[in-house]
């Protein structure tokens, strides 16, 4: 099984073309989204169509569950929030439909697939050492996969040692390096680790390897799209800072 891993698409149209064209070019086996398809961004309706057509599982996040209802919108920041309402009022029911079916977590493989962590699927952020360390004794699975922070990141258990932080672009792991790891591929539509370009992970089990990879793509095309639809400023100016 080779995978191609997503998360955290955010209604980022432009983001999720550019990076299911460089997934093309990789030709996997399959391709998993870890959830967040809607929600901050302009094109949620697209971006439900897509991921429904080309990735063979996918999870829903936090944003997706606030959009169809499921859980409120307390939790939400005020941009959050207010892009969250405006993503309701234009969802069509196919998209609905599709949300609906998702579960915020699930197994593929040997890989476990958790939006947030295995400790709390829907809203725990994993970005500290001990956070990780406490997805990972959780987690039944020898290789989980998270989503939700944004950030790009890769923790390793070895010998009862936990070690890992950013992986940036070009990132190579070797599974086998380690007894279990905590992978995030990092953020489609809304990276928050200073790249602001698309991001994706490679997942090769039959290989026992990992690449971190980032795909820039025309983030003043969905700034644009942002404005045209009064969604907040502050989450048009973050795509061109990665923040
Ligand atoms: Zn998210």
């Amino acid at each position: 099984m080779r995978a191609c891993v997503i998360s955290d698409i955010h209604g980022n149209l432009h983001a999720l073309d550019a990076v299911l064209a460089a997934i093309t070019e990789e030709a996997p086996d399959e391709i998993w989204c870890l959830g967040d398809l809607v929600g901050y961004g302009p094109r949620p309706n697209a971006c439900c169509r897509l991921v429904e057509r080309e990735a063979a599982f996918s999870l829903c996040g936090n944003h997706d569950l606030g959009v169809i209802g499921t859980i409120g919108l307390d939790g939400f920041s005020d941009d959050a929030a207010e892009s969250a309402r405006w993503t309701q009022s234009v969802l069509d029911p196919d998209a609905r439909v599709f949300l609906e079916a998702l579960e915020p977590l699930g197994v593929r493989e040997e890989a476990g697939l958790y939006h947030a962590s295995p400790v709390d699927p829907v809203w725990e952020y994993v970005m500290s050492p001990e956070a990780a360390a406490a997805a990972i004794v959780t987690a039944p699975e020898r290789i989980v996969l998270v989503g939700h922070s944004h950030l790009a990141l890769t923790f390793a258990l070895a010998d009862g040692r936990l070690a890992g932080g950013l992986a940036p672009d070009g990132t190579e792991l070797d599974l086998g390096a380690a007894d279990r790891w905590l992978l995030n591929p990092g953020s489609v539509g809304q990276p928050r680790d200073g790249d602001p370009r698309a991001a994706f992970l490679v997942l090769d089990l039959d290989a026992g390897r990992a690449t971190y990879r980032r795909v820039p793509y025309p983030v003043a095309a969905t700034q644009q799209e942002l404005r045209d639809r009064g969604l907040p400023e502050p989450l048009a100016v973050r795509l061109e800072v990665g923040l």
